[in-house]
């Protein structure tokens, strides 16, 4: 809808005694200005009435010269929250009009049907902004917030050309086509873009984490000639760095759009990504290819919004995010192009079965089409056992190794699988007086645990309901962050220990495997993916000898007398038969999928089981080609 109509229309509903000043188009959301916020609110199905007519996101603000001075708002808002909200931080941030309130229960500050906000905004004029506090510290999420408040200037001004440039007049196109920039026939790099005529969307932008060599590591934008400044936007199904972790370049070579995803994920790039950068300078691998400043920059231009919300991103494309079930925030793309025309899913990482964190991936859409999905673990052997079998296994291995007086290393992504380990750990210990040790916490795994309980919406029903009980099972006191010294750990009483990176590629993991190979009461524990080229893999099949780099500096090599072995289940991503499941169970039934984001034999032969088992047309893409589905 062109912005000239929505005025028209919103003035026609909105009634004269609310003292209409402007309408605004802010980034995907119409924001309605007033000079008398309580004639508004006395008709209590105005919003939805508008919201529903103009079928967008629509936000009231007071008009600037309704607000109350900050120190008579303040004291007003403080008067109206209740005590027991744990309110812990109040900005304002004028450019919006908007008071942002971070409480831990944030529905003490909406209040029943919203009351007590509306009471907050005719009181003060400022329309408030409830975020949730993390039950745990989270410096990222403090940074993101504390930089968005300071960025309000400029992202007000990005919000405002975005939102005139989606509400531009509606346009019609007659094809649609994909090409694939990364991430088909690998696992690594994943990069699609989708063009018509008149809209070039970018649905993730990964690196191969593995290696660093960049006509490996990076998606073929250069060599498609992709002008970044022509880019309408950039869709990320999830945080992880093989689907995010280019993003910041496209803002060091001029892109200036909108990145879309979750607001879990939002915060969750921003925490791999720093670290990304970290570790490429401590390694002294090769030149990286952004800098902290292109975080920031990207970070400014994240616009999140909620599975289930349907959101005009150009003038003729909708798109609206599903659950995926692979890690916090992790979301399935749905486009709706052309009014109709074609309907796209980008399935990004899926898990569907089931995890103790998240419900499994939605497979109910309004239309589709096409499909692209993952293919990780899609060959005729990937079968993976059943969870309940999984956690008893891992249950029963740590027993016997700390019956035995040794220390149980387990190597995790920071994200993902150490939050899914820490509920089993959790439970088991809760259940098992015999369980009764110590679980170390190492690396950014604190850090992104405390993202999580920023976010219980996102998470299975019961954890959700701890954490808002104030019972988060990643506070539970068998959990102790590795704080000081790592050889006093390895040196004290049997525990296990969580220590990033998953496939011992680096971090802390690498030291506590120095500490505590030699001994064979101890055991290393792989419950990820190890890819073929990591050291995890190597020690997974049997070496022995490890070179290292000792404190000294010089290279040695390190005797692994412990224990070793592996437990499977624990994958965010789906096994063979989960993904056949989920392709069986959309509904409606796609009309063609194109596999990717695994092995070259693992997407051809999922491709072909599914022709073959549904008769669905299916086929394995490879980087580089481009496919019309229009
Ligand atoms: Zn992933
Ligand atoms: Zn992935």
């Amino acid at each position: 809808m062109e912005l000239k109509e929505i005025e028209k229309k919103v003035t026609e509903l909105v009634p004269k005694e609310c003292k209409l000043a402007k309408i605004e188009a802010e980034g995907l959301d119409v924001v309605i200005y007033l000079k008398d916020i309580k004639a508004f609110y006395s008709n209590e199905q105005l919003i939805r009435k508008i919201a529903g007519t103009l079928r967008k996101r629509v936000l009231i603000r007071s008009d600037s010269s309704s607000l109350a001075p900050v120190e008579e708002a303040l004291k007003a808002i403080k008067d109206t929250i209740p005590e027991d909200a744990g309110v812990s931080e109040v900005n304002f941030s004028p450019e919006f009009c908007e008071v942002i309130i971070e409480a831990l229960k944030p529905g003490l500050v909406i209040g029943k049907g919203g009351q007590t906000l509306r009471a907050i905004i005719e009181k003060t004029g400022w329309a408030p902004q409830v975020v949730r506090k993390p039950t745990m510290p989270s410096s990222t999420i403090k940074g993101i917030r504390k930089s968005l408040l300071k960025d309000a200037p400029a992202r007000k001004k990005f919000l405002n050309q975005l939102g005139k440039k989606i509400c531009s007049s509606p346009v019609k196109s007659d094809w649609v086509k994909v090409t694939a920039l990364g991430g088909f026939k690998e696992v690594g790099r994943s990069c699609s873009l989708v063009e018509t005529p008149h809209s070039k969307i970018l649905i993730d932008c990964g690196i191969n984490p593995e290696t660093f060599e960049p006509t490996k590591a990076y998606p073929y934008l250069n060599s498609m000639n992709i002008e970044l400044e022509k880019l309408d936007a950039v869709i990320l199904t999830h945080a992880h760095l093989d689907h995010s972790g280019f993003i910041p370049y496209l803002f060091a070579y001029g892109y200036k759009g909108p990145v879309y995803c979750t607001p879990p994920t939002r915060d969750l790039i921003a925490l791999l990504q720093m670290d990304l950068l970290n570790v490429m300078a401590k390694n002294n691998e090769g030149k990286a290819p952004y800098t902290t400043k292109d975080i920031q920059h990207e970070l400014a231009h994240v616009i999140t919004f909620n599975y289930g919300e349907v959101m005009d991103i150009t003038p003729e494309v909708k798109l609206t995010f599903y659950n995926a079930g692979h890690i916090l925030g992790s979301a399935q793309a749905h486009l709706h192009i052309g009014d109709g025309l074609h309907n796209v899913v980008f399935g990004g990482d899926i898990k569907y079965g089931f995890t103790k964190l998240f419900d499994q991936a939605t497979t109910q859409f309004p239309r589709i089409e096409t499909l692209f999905m993952e293919s990780t673990y899609g060959g005729r052997n990937d079968v993976s056992p059943n969870r309940f079998d999984t956690d008893k296994h891992l249950v029963q291995f740590i027993k016997t190794v700390i019956k035995r007086n040794g220390k149980v290393l387990i190597p995790v992504f920071s994200v993902g699988r150490s939050q899914e380990l820490m509920l089993v750990l959790e439970e088991m210990c809760a259940k098992d007086p015999e369980m009764n040790f110590p679980v170390y916490i190492d690396g950014m795994v604190l850090e992104a645990s405390a993202i999580h309980t920023a976010y219980p919406e996102y998470l299975r029903h019961n954890v959700q309901r701890r954490i808002l009980s104030n019972d988060s099972p990643f506070e539970s006191k068998i959990f102790i962050p590795a704080k000081g010294d790592r050889k006093d750990i390895v040196e004290g009483e049997p525990c296990v220990i969580l220590a990033p990176s998953g496939m011992m590629t680096g971090g802390p993991v690498l030291e506590y495997l120095r500490l505590m190979a030699g001994e064979a009461k101890n055991a290393l524990v792989f419950v990820g993916y190890q890819s073929a080229l990591s050291m995890g893999r190597k020690i997974q099949r049997g070496l022995k000898d490890v070179p290292t780099v000792g404190d000294d500096g010089r290279s040695h090599t390190m005797r692994i007398n412990m224990e070793v072995t592996t437990v499977e289940g624990y994958s965010g991503h789906s096994d063979r038969a989960q993904l056949i499941k989920y392709v069986r169970n959309i509904r409606p039934p796609p009309e063609r999928i194109f596999t990717g984001h695994g092995d070259e034999n693992k997407c051809d032969d999922l491709a072909r089981s599914i022709s073959r088992m549904m008769r669905i047309d299916a086929r394995a893409p490879m980087d580089l080609d481009t496919i019309r589905l229009k």
